[in-house]
């Protein structure tokens, strides 16, 4: 696997819905924001599910996967 997730944490409105999706990617801090604990922690597809249903678009790939 070629690329990570990434939050931004300015964005995120501390909704859940990743953590919920992918809980070995992202966790919630104490403030209420998500993290991501390791980037790569899923299959693509899941973490691609994460990013979908984030409401504010707060996740990203770190690049773009190489062919
Ligand atoms: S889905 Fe988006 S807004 Fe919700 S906790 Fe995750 S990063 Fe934050």
């Amino acid at each position: 696997m070629s690329k990570g997730a990434i939050v931004d944490e300015v964005t995120c409105i501390g909704c859940g819905l990743c953590v919920q999706l992918c809980p070995k990617v992202f966790a919630m801090q104490d403030d209420g924001k998500s993290k991501v604990i390791n980037p790569t922690g899923d299959e693509e597809g899941n973490i691609q599910g994460a990013i979908d249903a984030c409401p504010v678009q707060a996740i990203t790939w770190t690049e773009e996967k190489t062919a």
